[in-house]
């Protein structure tokens, strides 16, 4: 008998290989400066590995309670009430994820049901929609403000209606490393009050926001926080992308559903892990200096890349900066994003992200997104092969 695989409907039938993957592959393939996906090329810091390590040695190494173990919800209970004002019980109000992926896809899974309508802004974070699709939703992409990436608010107004479940807001913004200002979040706070609209507000750059700004996280705003899941990454605040450990604030009814998923998701999240963030947790230098060591970083990549025909857009919060390649020398400037960026990796050696992978349509605007968590080195190293263009 020969053996043979069904034959399988896909469940995401356009989605392929994330664009980060591909960059990444590609540039190191081709050797180049790796600016595309948003990971540090440098070492986290000695005393959290060391945490870990302890946590390990000491026997933490057994399955922890399913929401995450209390110390580590404690210490982020801690920082948001500090920070926002806002006190979540880490009872019952705050859980230890597998990173924000995995958050997003649970809150995702815990709320939306088929035919459920979701809001997402254009360009956002690529995981969104194939979340609320295989969640049975319906994604209904509302673009941001072409040139500034700001929230068009009358434009997300017309896109709610009975059927609108959630909407997804992302601040700073990855792609375009924008922030929402506090009128933003007021308008969006008073937009959603009559609703029953939830949010799931995807906050995972919260650290890296840069004079004279700061995060205005949805658990500043009483009408937003009674709504939203909020999401947050250690692996970019403690530069340990890898690790994969996040965490999600959420009223207890809202987690109380939220947990029902998880548990049948990753049930919890490996505990070396939590018991090492939590210890590293009490000193609140790491993410309070975080802003003044990507500032300098941002600082550096721009004043290069101000030498060069790149025209630079502002870079007011997250890791990344987006520039507009419209005015290059070179006659690559007039292929779509994508494959500028192809061509800059393989012929320049420098790898970036089209813009257009963020849009669901492919929206082509001649921007492309560089990620600056890198050695002082590997950004020079870039900015003098940029240079020649
Ligand atoms: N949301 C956004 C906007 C991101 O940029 C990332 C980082 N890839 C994530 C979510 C996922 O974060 P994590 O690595 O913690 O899953
Ligand atoms: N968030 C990172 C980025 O935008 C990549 C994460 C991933 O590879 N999925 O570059």
């Amino acid at each position: 008998m020969n053996p043979r695989t069904p034959a399988l409907q896909t469940k995401l039938p356009k989605v392929g290989t994330t664009i980060f993957t591909v960059m990444s592959a590609l540039a190191a393939e081709k050797n180049a400066v790796n600016l595309g996906q948003g990971f540090p090329d440098f070492h986290c810091d000695p005393k959290l590995v060391q945490a870990v390590t302890d946590a390990m040695t000491a026997g933490h190494n057994q399955y922890p309670p399913m929401a995450g173990i209390p110390a580590l919800r404690q210490a982020m209970a801690d920082k948001v009430l500090a920070l926002h004002g806002h006190a979540y019980d880490p009872a019952t109000e705050i859980t230890i994820t597998a990173g924000a992926t995995q958050a997003i896809l649970t809150a995702i899974l815990a709320v939306v049901r088929a035919g459920d309508q979701v809001i997402v802004l254009e360009p956002c974070y690529d995981s969104y929609v194939p979340n609320i699709e295989l969640a049975g939703g319906v994604a209904v992409a509302v673009p941001l403000t072409p040139g500034t990436f700001r929230p068009d608010f009358d434009r997300i107004a017309a896109a709610i209606n009975s059927r609108t479940r959630a909407i997804i807001i992302n601040s700073p913004h990855n792609p375009s490393a924008t922030i929402w200002s506090d009128a933003d979040m007021r308008r969006l706070q008073d937009l959603l009050a009559p609703k029953d609209v939830l949010l799931i507000s995807d906050e995972v750059y919260e650290h890296m926001v840069y004079a004279p700004n700061e995060h205005l996280s949805a658990a500043r705003y009483p009408g937003l926080a009674a709504r939203a899941f909020i999401v947050s990454s250690f692996g970019k605040t403690y530069h340990v992308t890898g690790w994969k450990v996040g965490t999600v604030c959420a009223p207890a009814p809202l987690t109380a559903e939220f947990r029902k998923v998880h548990q049948f998701n990753v049930f919890t999240v490996n505990t070396p892990m939590q018991h090492g963030l939590a210890a590293y947790m009490a000193d609140p230098a790491p993410w309070r200096d975080l802003p003044a060591f990507y500032a300098a970083k941002r600082d550096l990549f721009r004043t290069g890349l101000a030498q060069t025909r790149f025209r630079l857009l502002p870079s007011e919060g997250s890791y990344f900066q987006c520039v507009d390649i419209s005015g290059l020398a070179v006659p690559e400037r007039d292929l779509p994003e994508a494959d500028f960026c192809q061509w800059l990796t393989r012929e320049i050696g420098v790898a970036a992200i089209p813009l257009s992978a963020f849009y669901g349509n492919g929206f082509d605007q001649k921007v492309i997104r560089f990620c600056y968590a890198k050695r002082d080195e590997t950004l020079k190293a870039a900015l003098e092969r940029l240079a020649r263009l």
